[in-house]
């Protein structure tokens, strides 16, 4: 196909909208539209003063052939990096696991930030950021964008790489039999904690899964590599948690986490120079054994995201390149 026969509209600068952006755009002309400043959606970091915190996604790992083999050409680029961290399992305070990752399983990060794998996916294409979308038209086999009331252009191709929740608000009413499908799958929220502290704490590990805990997840960010930046903590809530305490105010949720991460790491954590909170309302699914993308060739309507597999970057990834496969092959 010759390049810019069709104009293709894409929702989200995530892992799933830019995969399909950079592989879409040697067929097509592509667009991105994304609602925040910056890229990776949920593959987020966070910089305050001199701490760093991957507030969202923590790593990946490749399980998948097609993913190692996407992944290890960016790490040749250097966007992201193993990060050989000292791993433990923290069960009711106590230590039941401690093993260091290292090259026989890796887990990545994106380098220096997790936003840059999206951030470079993105450096040569045309990326509209701060713009939500809040419309979108079906008009005569067209796909008109609309933004605050003005209309971004039209599209011969239109996909959706956003939660379901937020697809569903913006899906025209005449899409209801979609709406019904995607509406079945609940994302589950988290809060993330994020401390920057003076001197380090004591602690002999840098990454630790929690078990029976408001806590599910506690890092230490700088240990992380190239970030060589000042002691960060990211911790997480579980989901449940989350869900049971997610319209209390921002200090009460502090004020909670803070003590339960004293509290397993057996320390306080005294005037910290950083503290502040990340409320996720769709941080991420369970396993799912439905269909893994959504494509209607009628409409030229594609609907991917990490959603329709499992709450993990490689499902974004996947969900994203099935469809743009189908997608290529249509163009
Ligand atoms: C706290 C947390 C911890 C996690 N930990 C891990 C982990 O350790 N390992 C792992 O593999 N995965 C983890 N994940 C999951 C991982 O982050 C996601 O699976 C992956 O990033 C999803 O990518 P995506 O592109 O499908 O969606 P997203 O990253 O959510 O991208 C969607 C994009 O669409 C944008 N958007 C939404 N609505 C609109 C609109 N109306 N107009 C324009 N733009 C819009 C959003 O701003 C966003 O940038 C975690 C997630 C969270 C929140």
């Amino acid at each position: 196909m010759k390049k810019g026969l069709y104009k293709i509209a894409i929702i989200g600068a995530g892992i799933s909208g830019m995969n399909c952006a950079y592989q879409l755009s040697k067929f097509a002309d592509v667009t991105v539209f994304e609602k925040s400043r910056g890229y990776g959606g949920r593959m987020a970091t966070k910089s305050i003063g001199e701490f760093q915190f991957d507030h969202g996604a923590q790593f990946f790992t490749a399980k998948t052939k097609i993913f190692q083999e996407f992944i290890d050409s960016f790490q040749e680029k250097g966007v992201i990096q193993p990060w050989k961290a000292n791993f433990v399992e923290i069960n009711n305070g106590q230590i039941q696991k401690n093993r260091e990752w290292n090259e026989n399983h890796k887990h990545y990060v994106g380098t220096p930030k997790m936003t840059s794998l999206c951030r470079y996916l993105g450096q040569n294409l045309n990326v509209e950021l701060n713009t939500k979308i809040n419309k979108l038209v079906k008009l005569n086999h067209k796909w008109e964008i609309i933004s605050d009331e003005s209309c971004l252009g039209t599209f011969d191709w239109l996909i959706i790489t956003i939660p379901p929740q937020q697809a569903i608000e913006i899906l025209p009413a005449s899409f209801f039999n979609y709406m019904e499908q995607i509406n079945s799958y609940k994302m589950q929220p988290c809060f993330s904690l994020m401390i920057g502290v003076k001197n380090s704490l004591q602690l002999d590990w840098n990454a630790a899964i929690i078990k029976n805990s408001k806590l599910s997840w506690i890092s230490i960010d700088n240990t992380k590599p190239l970030r060589n930046l000042k002691y960060s903590i990211v911790a997480l809530s579980t989901n449940k948690w989350a869900r049971e305490n997610i319209e209390k105010e921002v200090e009460d949720i502090k004020n909670s986490l803070l003590l339960e991460l004293e509290k397993i790491i057996e320390q306080n954590i005294y005037k910290p120079m950083n503290i502040d909170i990340h409320r996720w309302r769709y941080a991420n699914i369970e396993k799912q054994y439905g269909v893994k993308y959504i494509i209607d060739y009628s409409n030229r309507l594609g609907i991917c995201g990490d959603w329709l597999i499992r709450g993990t970057i490689e499902s974004a990834f996947l969900s994203s390149t099935y469809l743009l496969h189908k997608i290529i092959n249509y163009l």
